[in-house]
């Protein structure tokens, strides 16, 4: 993994190749290329033993043009100030490309929770409502879970919210459990997004999902459920990894038991009597798709050259460099963007969001039928738009789509005189 791009850079990069084919304002675009507003802040919280322990924490709202700030909260050691702003502006123009009524924001703790016990975990939790709790709320910000963190952490969020607030306010946070307000559906929402991502794309390139082999990277949420639901379809999932490394088999997983041995022994490699590889051979394995489903930076230009595989989906929040998005461009491989295929999680928050202001359940069922349905249409705006203006990728193309929306949002809300 390159730890030289700085992930805001390549956010604010991947809007000017799209600006190019834009007619608006430098003035807007430079706008649409920061956030507006960062709160960067300690969390102070007591260790099992008594003693106190702090951490930095953010909170990116990028954008609010279009609607409330949306965007999960990550907790990971590698957390940073401009890790998360980026994160934030591709909230921004996922929610876009996808057309759901949403700004962006994102948030992290610069914390491994791997060194932390749940009691820990709460207290550190609580400690980041608290400070979150003034600039979030069902119409302002509405956090979501990201990497290491899911239902548990959100319900915590809720509740604290809740009881400073003294009201109920379920529509605060997304991701909860089902019987705190969530939605069926949420937790495969974002694999989901990216195998029917994955299938419009084989589709429309003429090539059958059926048969096709698949490497996926990163065997956490995102990843385990794209897996199984290629299987679905039909693919052969040949290799799959996550931290600890990965594993080969030539004739497609079982991706199911799969994932239960990584739930039972903590990673996938063990699995059978698989081969084991690295994460840069699955990376340039020689498959028809390729999910890198794990965090950003997976292949840079270096690794680039040596991908083999015909199509990428991208599970993860940018995992290619934009020099890699370059190289991968220039050698024809057709790249399935992040703002896209990964957009799946952030509608199925819109929707359980839309069920909590309506206090109404909707079933499984409606939510993968709506689902689709927005995927597919955002795909073919997507594809309109790529062959309309002979744009040179599905990301730019993407990238056009998403930048004329906010900004024809931002315009008309016009100027204070
Ligand atoms: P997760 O924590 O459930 O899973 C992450 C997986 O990646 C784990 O299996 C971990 O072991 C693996 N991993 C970490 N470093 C790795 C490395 N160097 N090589 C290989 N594997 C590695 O997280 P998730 O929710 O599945 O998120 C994964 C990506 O998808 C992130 O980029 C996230 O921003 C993005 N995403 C997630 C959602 C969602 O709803 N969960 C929505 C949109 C985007």
């Amino acid at each position: 993994m390159s730890e030289e791009a700085n992930p805001f850079e390549s956010l604010q990069e991947q809007i000017d190749d799209a600006a190019v084919y834009l007619d608006i304002d430098d003035g807007v675009i430079d706008r649409l290329k920061s956030p507006e507003r960062v709160l960067e802040t300690n969390l102070t919280f007591e260790r099992d033993d008594g003693s106190l322990k702090t951490v930095r924490a953010y909170r990116s709202q990028f954008n609010g043009d279009r609607g409330p700030y949306k965007g999960g909260i990550r907790y990971h050691p590698g957390v940073t100030r401009d890790e998360v702003k980026a994160l934030s502006g591709w909230m921004v123009y996922k929610c876009a490309i996808v057309d759901i009524p949403y700004g962006g924001g994102k948030g992290g703790i610069a914390v491994d929770p791997a060194d932390h016990s749940p009691a820990e975990l709460e207290g550190l939790t609580r400690a980041f409502a608290t400070e979150l709790r003034p600039i979030i709320g069902e119409d302002r910000d509405i956090p979501a879970p990201d990497v290491n963190t899911g239902q548990r952490e959100m319900n915590w969020i809720k509740d604290t919210y809740e009881t400073l607030e003294n009201t109920t306010a379920p529509g605060v946070i997304t991701g909860k459990a089902i019987d705190s307000g969530g939605s069926a559906g949420r937790v495969e929402a974002t694999g989901r997004s990216t195998t029917l991502a994955a299938r419009e794309t084989f589709d429309w390139l003429g090539r059958e999902i059926e048969g096709a082999t698949v490497a996926v990277q990163g065997y956490g949420n995102a990843g385990s459920v794209a897996a199984a639901l290629l299987e679905d379809l039909g693919a052969d999932v040949v290799a799959v990894s996550d931290s600890s490394g990965g594993i080969h088999d030539g004739s497609g997983f079982d991706t199911r038991a799969v994932k239960a041995h990584k739930t039972e022994t903590g990673a996938v490699s063990g699995y059978g009597d698989a081969e084991s590889i690295t994460n840069d051979e699955l990376l340039t394995l020689d498959v028809d798709l390729l999910v890198p489903a794990a965090l950003e930076n997976a292949v840079d230009a270096d690794l680039a050259t040596d991908v083999d595989a015909d199509v990428i989906a991208e599970a993860a929040n940018g995992p290619l460099t934009p020099d890699a998005d370059d190289v991968l461009t220039e050698r024809g491989v057709t790249v399935v963007p992040d703002v896209f295929a990964n957009a799946g999680g952030v509608t199925v928050s819109y929707f359980e969001w839309v069920q909590n202001r309506q206090r109404f359940h909707w079933t499984e069922e409606r939510v993968n039928e709506e689902l689709e349905r927005i995927i597919t249409d955002a795909f073919e705006g997507i594809i309109e738009t790529y062959e309309a203006n002979d744009l040179p990728n599905l990301r730019t193309a993407a990238y056009v789509v998403a930048i004329e929306r906010v900004a024809d949002a931002y315009e008309q809300g016009g100027n204070w005189p």
